[in-house]
């Protein structure tokens, strides 16, 4: 088990001083598999207040659950104290939450085995519900009571989703009785946690697991949108998510659409307006015949831009649709001309006597004039052709 020096350190000082220290989770379970992790998550047996003594630089970012984030240079490392979670009342958030000197009561509250083993160098793993064979075997497993794991927090259900498609591992038969059982709970959940793991399922390695989402029923119970999509085309989304590049704004396009309300059903999903709008990009042009020709290519290039052209490509290939190599050598030659590649601007045109919504309008104008043909993208021309609509 590979662990950095930042880490290694914060270990030892809380030895030092007399305490446990493990890392735990998701780091575990990544290394365990041979994948470098994105962040360590480190509990220990020291309180809040004692990690703040022991390091120089901390910041309090969930000190009400035990969370506290010790400094190491500019990196930020995650300490959080052993601790049980008190009774959960409302199918998402325990009531209260208790610590607890035991590394082993802190990993029996967590969502899966896999995610429940610790490792400290010297001491070793904690691993009390065997997750280490789990992994071996590619298996999700919920701890302990699959059941009472997800009536305590209905959004582990989609997270085992979510991980079933990031590692490509299947679930154990009696975590997924569990699952179609208690579906219906994740309408407690509010839906910005649904949709940050909804956006990591959909850009995952194994992405096509959508499949389980929607037969699992789990779909159903996250908000009409995603119930109405998946419910119609969930083998042709599954289909394109296995030829597509895993992007997030392409996986929410090849979604939703046949949507009509689209945009409404992006909206709910608490989505930022970049994504919304870009994503919308690609819808508008779904099912049209986008690379007829090269007058038509220009124009689409020119209000999407390059990177959503490049996104329509790939999902009209996956699409099978006709004249992909003609929109690849298109869009990788000089014939892109866009609004930025326009010889004069708006404040040219300002000067020249235009006003308000003439200008864009005219800029559209002075567009299509350089597409007919680019000899006439000079000031001269443009400038020429311009007066002719100044009213
Ligand atoms: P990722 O690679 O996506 O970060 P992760 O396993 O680290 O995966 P986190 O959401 O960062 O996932 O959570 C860290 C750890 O906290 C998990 O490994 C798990 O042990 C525990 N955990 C997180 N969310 C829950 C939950 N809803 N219920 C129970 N345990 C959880
Ligand atoms: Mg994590």
């Amino acid at each position: 088990m590979k662990i950095t020096n930042d880490v290694l350190y914060i270990l030892n000082k809380l030895a030092e001083a007399g305490y446990e220290g493990y890392i735990v989770g998701g780091c575990v379970r990544d290394s365990i598999m041979g994948i470098p992790p994105h962040d360590y998550d480190i509990t220990t047996n020291a309180l809040p207040d004692e990690i703040k003594k022991i390091f120089r630089r901390t910041v309090d970012t969930g000190i009400k659950h035990g969370t506290v984030t010790v400094l190491i240079d500019k990196t930020g490392y995650e300490v959080t104290t052993y601790r049980i979670d008190g009774e959960y009342g409302d199918f998402r958030h325990p009531s209260s939450v208790e610590f607890t000197g035991d590394i082993i009561k802190d990993l029996s509250r967590r969502d899966f085995t896999m995610n429940a083993i610790a490792y400290n160098p010297q001491k070793g793993y904690a691993d009390p519900f065997f997750g280490r064979q789990d992994i071996e075997q590619k298996i999700i497993r919920g701890v302990r009571e699959p059941d009472l794991r997800f009536k305590e927090d209905a959004l582990r259900m989609l997270r085992c989703i979510r991980f079933s498609a990031q590692l490509g591992f299947d679930i154990e038969p009696q975590t997924y009785k569990a699952l179609t059982q208690n579906c219906s709970l994740i309408q407690n959940v509010s839906i910005e946690r649904i949709t940050a793991e909804f956006l990591k399922l959909i850009t995952a390695p194994y992405n096509e697991k959508i499949l389980l989402f929607r037969e699992s029923g789990l779909s159903d119970y996250c908000g009409e949108g995603l119930k109405k999509a998946l419910s119609k085309r969930e083998k042709e989304i599954a289909y394109l998510f296995g030829k597509i590049k895993k992007d997030e704004i392409s996986a929410l396009a090849v979604i939703f659409a046949e949507e009509k309300d689209a945009y409404d059903i992006l909206k709910s999903l608490r989505l930022s307006n970049d994504i919304i709008r870009e994503t919308m990009k690609l819808i508008k042009y779904y099912n049209s015949d986008v690379f007829c020709d090269i007058f038509t290519m220009r124009k689409i290039l020119s209000e999407i831009g390059t990177e959503s052209f490049l996104r329509l490509i790939d999902i009209k290939e996956a699409k099978n649709e006709g004249r992909i190599n003609e929109a690849k050598l298109f869009i990788s030659s000089e014939q892109r001309i866009t609004k930025k590649d326009i010889n004069i601007n708006g404040n040219d045109l300002l000067i020249l006597g235009f006003k308000g919504m003439e200008i864009g309008k005219t800029i559209d104008r002075l567009l299509d004039f350089v597409f007919e043909n680019p000899k006439n993208n000079t000031k001269e021309a443009l400038t020429r052709e311009a007066l002719k609509w100044l009213h």
